[in-house]
């Protein structure tokens, strides 16, 4: 069977949560491959609405396997609340259907608060974390200063947490000022939240092994933001810690040798942006209040008023490429049915004339957007399931974009809800 990766090709939001839980009706593995509980998918099906940002979005589904990679970082804490979250709403959550890699490394409390302490100090320079502990955890698990899962069977593992505690308090008292942790109350913290996930823990690459190369089943990658927040090829010092980027998929997933055969893509209708950084195509005033109010534009985690703006095909054309993207998925064209004309950044401006090429990050500052005007259609779509029934104008905003991106509109989103959804052949 095929494998198939979902990713956001902007600056993330762009749904991907209700894609995936589309897609995977049919397939049998969903895989988090990258990033921990700072963002979130919204997702809303039969079982209600749900903003999940750790499990896997195959969750829903029965016989769906769902697995954390070891790519993400795994907050224990914050796992257990998604879990407690999703069985009262009546889903089985068990070993079965729920496997986290041994080789995830652990988001410890001290990360979290890390990430406070630094975006304190930075105030007016601050990155816009939404201080759950990213950036402290990927920087201690490349410096390994950090414990992966499966050494909570270990013998040792006592020893490694006194040692590891030992230096993070030197950093946290002799740089930050700050209260120190007690060895006791980070045992309690692993007692409380570490060992209520330990029937979960498996060594996923063996699992992998069998599930794919033996068993040919079939699995869908899961990232989390998008391409223009990913570390190496994102926006840069504005980007996550970790890479977003589809190539990435197979090692974070713990399973090196799948192959994807589809990328999905997904882009907004326009853009949105949560936190700092450039963000060429903002809009300001009662347009970008409209567009927000329009596009419920607030953040799945922090519930902070997201930034909005045009469409912007510089950046999405150089999201497709970096994705390596096979098929896109365009989300909310409904929400632009309330206007009357349509903007869209069909290139940048700078001093140096026009730029069609997604610039370096430091150059974002100086780029103003091109923007043409494309006509509404004024009409509602939510309840639109073939291309065809949509409006002419409706029909030639995805049209134009996808002349511009580099890649097929295989899906165009209507609406939240699971078959909300218009399915174009190339
Ligand atoms: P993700 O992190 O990429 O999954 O994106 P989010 O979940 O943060 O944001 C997407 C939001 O848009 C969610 O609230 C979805 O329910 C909603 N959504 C997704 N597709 C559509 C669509 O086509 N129309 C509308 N109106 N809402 C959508």
């Amino acid at each position: 069977m095929s494998n198939c990766a979902i990713v956001g090709v902007n600056w993330g939001d762009e749904g991907k949560g209700r894609m995936v839980d589309l897609i995977t009706e049919n397939y049998d593995i969903v895989i988090r491959y990258q990033g921990g509980g700072n963002a979130g998918h919204t997702i809303i099906n039969e079982f209600g609405k749900f903003a999940l940002h750790l499990l896997p979005s195959g969750i829903f589904r029965k016989n769906v396997v769902n697995i954390l990679g070891p790519g993400v970082a795994l907050d224990p804490e914050n796992l257990l609340i998604e879990i407690k979250m999703i069985v009262e709403a009546g889903i089985k959550i068990t070993p079965e259907n729920l496997k986290i890699s041994d080789r995830c490394s652990i988001l410890f409390p001290w990360h979290r608060k890390l990430d406070e302490l630094e975006e304190n100090r930075l105030k007016d320079k601050k990155y816009g974390s939404t201080k759950q502990g990213i950036a402290p955890f990927y920087s201690d698990k490349y410096a390994k200063k950090s414990i992966m899962l499966g050494e909570l069977f270990d013998e040792r593992f006592p020893e490694r947490l006194k040692d590891l505690l030992e230096f993070k308090n030197l950093y946290i008292e002799n740089f930050y000022k700050a209260e120190p942790y007690t060895y006791e109350e980070i045992l309690q913290w692993v007692k409380q939240f570490c060992e209520p996930i330990k029937p979960f823990i498996f060594d996923i690459g063996t699992y992998l092994d069998k599930a794919v190369n033996e068993e040919h089943k079939g699995v869908v990658f899961e990232a989390q933001l998008g391409s223009l927040r990913d570390l190496d090829f994102g926006i840069y010092p504005y980007t996550t810690s970790s890479n977003t980027l589809s190539s990435y998929a197979p090692i974070g997933s713990g399973a090196p040798f799948i192959s994807i055969d589809q990328v999905i893509g997904v882009a907004k209708a326009y853009s949105t942006c949560v936190g700092e950084g450039p963000f060429v195509t903002e809009f300001f005033g009662k347009e970008a209040e409209e567009l927000r109010e329009f596009g419920l534009e607030y953040g799945a985690k922090t519930g902070r008023p997201r930034r909005v703006g045009a469409f912007d095909v510089v950046a999405t054309r150089y999201g497709v490429k970096v994705q390596n993207t096979t098929d896109v998925a365009l989300t909310k064209l409904d929400v632009l049915s309330y206007l009357d004309r349509i903007s869209v950044c069909v290139a940048y401006k700078s001093k140096d004339g026009l730029v069609h090429h997604f610039p370096f990050p430091s150059k974002l500052k100086d780029m103003e957007p091109v923007i043409e005007h494309l006509p509404g259609w004024k009409k509602d779509i939510t309840s639109i399931r073939k291309f065809e029934d949509l409006p002419k104008e409706a029909q030639d905003y995805v049209i134009f974009i996808e002349e511009r991106i580099g890649a097929h509109i295989t899906y165009v989103s209507v609406g939240p809800e699971r078959d909300q959804i218009i399915i174009r052949k190339k």
